[in-house]
């Protein structure tokens, strides 16, 4: 199946003789039994369901619909992007280990490497993915992963994968990516080789702004090492939040098909605005589109208020992939709490703007960008 058949029919089929079209919501904290046997046959593999912490039927729709796009075999749904992270990270390592990061990994994955696993015993060197032999040069005898994002924030940097791939097969090192910025429609780096893929499905894959939801996925075997995990340490996702996720995703291909145009036409557009320093957009990604985010650097004879507060109906919000288009302040933001070196270093300073594109027309978000930008300058 095409990617635009397989994201509307990967659903949950056939439930208890009830043939309803729309997956039903399993609003339940657990599953009740008629004996002993049956409960019995819960721990045989006969009956998949005992408690929603350990297993629900709507989060176990996410995890199979997104490793159906990924092309991975398995994939489990977790309360958040980051759990999703966290819990496929700790399939992989445990106490001694060390892992080599990529130095642009969004902001709340670099303080979870580097605030909880690291009083955990496990550490982290954050190094410049474009550079090999700096990736190269960072690994351990106990190193046990490498990590990076397909795209990342908020420079639009493509990833090299098959540089992490070869990698991780010289040194005997899993891979894992955070896909949530390219999208499986737009890369999957699982059927490239990479172990484990994560998302945030707050962003593209539920594109709605209305959950926050997480899904891993990759072979079975590590799958269920991060399933442990997540039936562990509590990280499970509500049956009514997958619900809704699930419902989303169906619209990926159509939403991500039509932002991803609308970022390279307004990308196009400020590229020849005198106003903007630089517009970061990647110049490949797939066939099929280049995500979805654009980032610019207006000159910094804007007033960067200004600009902020002349964008009309497009709003300010610290996330990214609804289906409105919005901005986010980076400096202000997501990148904030960086040493001030390193937001140097990344190029984060005040004339930066994230843009989420939505799915409005076109030539609507062109005109209110350039109105914005004719109002900042001073
Ligand atoms: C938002 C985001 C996350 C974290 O996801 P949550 O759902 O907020 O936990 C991780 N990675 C990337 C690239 C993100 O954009």
């Amino acid at each position: 199946m095409k990617f635009t058949t397989k994201v509307v029919h990967s659903q949950l089929k056939g439930t208890e003789g009830i043939h309803s079209k729309a997956t039903p919501i399993y609003q339940t904290s657990a599953f009740s039994f008629t004996s002993l046997e049956e409960l019995e046959g819960f721990y045989e593999g006969k009956s998949p369901y005992l408690y929603t912490r350990t297993g629900n039927p709507n989060t176990d729709e996410l995890g199979k619909m997104v490793a159906d796009l990924e092309g991975a075999p398995a994939g489990v749904a977790t309360s958040s992007g980051l759990s999703a992270i966290l819990a496929g990270i700790l399939a992989v390592v445990e106490a001694g280990d060390h892992i080599v990061a990529a130095e642009d990994v969004y902001g709340g994955t670099f303080h979870m490497l580097n605030e909880e696993l690291k009083t955990l015993g496990i550490s982290t060197s954050f190094v410049d993915f474009t550079r090999q032999e700096e990736v190269e040069g960072a690994i351990l005898p106990q190193t046990k992963l490498l990590y990076s994002e397909t795209v990342t924030n908020p420079f639009m940097r493509v990833e090299n994968i098959s540089m992490m791939t070869e990698l991780g097969e010289q040194h005997s090192l899993k891979t894992m990516i955070d896909n949530s910025f390219a999208t499986p429609l737009l890369s999957q780096p699982y059927l490239k080789g990479v172990d484990l893929v994560a998302h945030s499905a707050t962003k593209y894959i539920g594109g709605h702004s209305d959950i926050t939801a997480g899904v891993v996925v990759g072979k079975e075997e590590l799958i269920q090492k991060a399933r442990q995990r997540v039936v562990n340490m509590g990280s499970n996702l509500s049956p009514f939040e997958a619900w809704l996720t699930c419902r989303g995703a169906k619209t990926l291909a159509l939403r991500m098909g039509t932002q991803a145009k609308n970022a390279e036409v307004l990308a196009k557009e400020l590229h020849t605005n005198k106003q903007v320093k630089n517009v970061y957009y990647p110049k490949y990604l797939s066939e099929k589109g280049h995500g979805a985010i654009v980032t610019i650097e207006l000159e910094k004879h804007c007033n960067i208020s200004t600009f902020f507060t002349s964008l009309g109906w497009v709003k300010i919000v610290p996330s990214l992939a609804g289906v409105e288009t919005t901005v986010s302040y980076p400096l202000g933001t997501s990148h904030r709490a960086l040493p001030k070196e390193a937001q140097e270093k990344l190029g984060i300073n005040t004339h930066v703007v994230r843009i989420s594109l939505g799915i409005e027309d076109a030539e609507d978000i062109v005109d209110q960008f350039c109105k914005a930008i004719e109002a900042s300058v001073k």
